[in-house]
């Protein structure tokens, strides 16, 4: 290791930049975020130094340099862009017993800016020696998504009460209270009553540890009052789909239950301890029971653990959420939902066809092609008027089906029907046909489950995708 990393106090100190263009500014912006007294000094000013400037967030002279501004200076900053003028400015610097740095010059400079994830009081800095700034941007973006943004409040909060909980008899004790803290209640009592009811949340967390601790005298039983159970909408199987918050809570999870749909790429996020349990359907379609599942929701959160329910897509599209909440309730587990892009979202998102349009289609219909009865009904008079547009999830089998009652109720035999399957994932295939032709279409392209039909819209990339079949024109008969 060549470079060492430390963090710098910088209240009140001075800060000075020589230079006060773009290139300076893109520097100052990171220093603003401290308590630094900046000083920019430099002539052609950018935008954004004068407004700091007029805000009275820096003290800026339009001059070159001179001796006496880098008196007291703690860092001295070249930012001309200019070679010759950078080095007179670090010669100054150094020489009034600064520490300097001419900026994206990594062999003139004594210390280097690290890639920085912010959530202050928690800072994270990334140095790369200057090797990989890629690299280090890449492992900046997976930090930003494991911190949520509350990060930053919890330890401040936290920090006040660290003396309290220093009373709590042992080091394990304190560990298992912060964990439950950081990870678990401040980010509920966040979400549920603001900023106060962190603070709130704290209080009473440390009397159920120091109370349970006392009775009991055994640490882990202490915080674990009761699990409670996140429904989490996977998306359509491309982890980079997930929200940051499905991220973090998938990788905090000691138990998962997991639909089929959810692919084996997002299980990969959760934590090698945990419990990965599959509740989709096994071999040939024998499908787990509803109230197995839930039964095996309670079960494990009554065992006080969190406890992960991943849905592919959104729960709330065909995901049977409410039955499984109604369930957690009944019971009275704590249950919480992160919503997910559904199928129709990413399917849109892949053939560039908006789901509503203007002039075209002022609503939407999410369908599905099954229900318990077999194929489902719908409002066919609707869905056969021009420009109708609904999403038909499940629709494959049903193709023949959809087709018939479509055109009997009037649709054009030429509107337009993409279908996609496995959308977001390697194997993604999109075709584009006609409703006369969608079942023909559907078979002779080899469209397997899971796919979407996309009643109404055409792919816009019909030629140049590269996963996609463009059919031969076929034959049909009418429905
Ligand atoms: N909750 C899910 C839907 C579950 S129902 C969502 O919001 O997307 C299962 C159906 O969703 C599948 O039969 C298929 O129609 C659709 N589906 C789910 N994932 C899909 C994918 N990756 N590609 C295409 N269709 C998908």
């Amino acid at each position: 290791m060549r470079y060492y990393p430390l963090f710098l106090d910088l209240k009140n100190k001075k800060v000075v930049f020589s230079g006060a263009g773009d290139h300076a500014a893109a520097k100052i912006r990171l220093l603003l975020k401290t308590e630094a007294e900046i000083v920019v000094i430099g002539e052609d000013p950018c935008d954004d130094v004068l407004q700091w400037a007029e805000l009275g967030k820096i003290t800026f002279y339009n001059r070159p340099l001179q001796n006496e501004d880098v008196r007291d200076a703690r860092l001295v900053y070249g930012a001309n862009d200019d070679l010759p003028a950078d080095e007179i400015a670090i010669a100054l610097g150094r020489s009034a017993g600064a520490l300097t740095n001419i900026v994206d010059n990594l062999e003139a400079s004594e210390f280097l800016t690290p890639a920085m994830v912010d959530r202050d009081p928690v800072t994270i800095a990334i140095g790369t020696e200057g090797t990989a700034p890629v690299l280090a941007r890449k492992i900046k973006a997976d930090i930003e998504a494991l911190l949520p943004a509350s990060t930053g409040l919890f330890a401040r909060i936290g920090d006040a009460f660290r003396p309290i909980a220093g009373t709590l008899k042992t080091a394990r004790l304190r560990r298992e209270f912060w964990t439950k803290f950081f990870f678990t209640e401040a980010p509920k009592a966040l979400l549920e009553g603001g900023r106060r009811a962190v603070g709130e949340r704290l209080e009473t967390l440390y009397h159920e540890v120091s109370a349970s601790d006392a009775a009991r005298g055994h640490v882990n039983s202490a915080v674990r009052k009761g699990g409670s159970v996140t429904l989490i909408g996977t998306g359509p199987g491309d982890p980079e789909l997930l929200t940051l918050k499905a991220r973090r809570m998938l990788h905090e999870a000691e138990v998962v239950l997991y639909d089929q749909l959810v692919t084996s790429q997002i299980l990969e996020l959760a934590r090698r301890e945990a419990v990965l349990i599959h509740v989709g359907k096994k071999g040939f379609g024998k499908s787990w029971k509803q109230d197995d599942i839930n039964a095996l929701l309670i079960e494990h959160a009554k065992a006080g653990a969190q406890i992960v329910r991943l849905k592919s897509g959104d729960p709330s599209v065909f995901g049977r959420m409410d039955e499984e909440l109604d369930a957690l309730e009944e019971a009275g587990i704590d249950w919480d939902v992160v919503p997910g892009i559904t199928a129709a979202s990413a399917a849109a998102a892949s053939i560039g066809s908006s789901l509503t349009r203007r002039g075209r289609n002022s609503a939407l219909q999410f369908l599905t092609g099954h229900d318990v009865d077999g194929f489902a009904e719908q409002d066919w008079n609707d869905l056969s008027a021009t420009g109708a547009t609904a999403a038909i999830y499940m629709g494959l089998k049903a193709a023949t089906f959809i087709r018939g009652r479509l055109l009997m109720h009037g649709a054009k035999a030429d509107t337009p029907v993409t279908i996609v399957s496995n959308v977001s994932r390697m194997d993604q295939k999109v075709i584009t046909t006609t409703l006369l032709e969608l079942p023909d279409a559907i078979k002779a392209a080899d469209m397997q489950a899971p796919a979407i039909l996309l009643l109404g819209l055409k792919s816009r990339r019909a030629a140049q995708a590269l996963n996609q079949i463009t059919l031969p024109q076929m034959k049909t008969g009418a429905a």
